[in-house]
């Protein structure tokens, strides 16, 4: 259990980590292999049990991401799609959660979009 490790996780990736966790990891889409070994890591360390802090800004899954500099990713949209996200599961933003509240509730609400 990693339960004193912190993940942050800017809001709409909520909707990747319920994809990665309900549906398998062939289910997501990756922008490099970079990327993909660096998401999935980040995915079974909060599935292995980190708590997860919600916020509204590129994250570390981004971080090795080929498009983090592009427009959406860094602007207004993209925060609001954060926000969007962390309010329809009911959570709040900068706030930490446990990976058993944050996997409970993905899997009460279902998918967002
Ligand atoms: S940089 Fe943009 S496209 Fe890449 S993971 Fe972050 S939000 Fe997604």
């Amino acid at each position: 259990m990693e339960e004193n490790v912190i993940v942050f996780l800017r809001g709409h990736h909520l909707i990747s980590l319920y994809v990665f966790y309900f549906e398998g990891d062939n289910c997501l889409g990756y922008y490099s292999e970079e990327h993909e070994e660096n998401t999935k890591n980040i995915l079974r360390e909060i599935i292995g049990g980190a708590r997860i802090r919600l916020i509204v800004v590129p994250d570390s899954i981004c971080d090795k991401c080929p498009r983090k500099e592009t427009s959406w990713c860094q602007e207004m949209t993209a925060r609001e799609d954060d926000k969007s996200v962390i309010a329809y599961y009911g959570f709040i933003e900068n706030q930490t959660y446990e990976w058993s509240v944050v996997s409970q509730r993905l899997k009460e609400r279902g998918l967002m979009w």
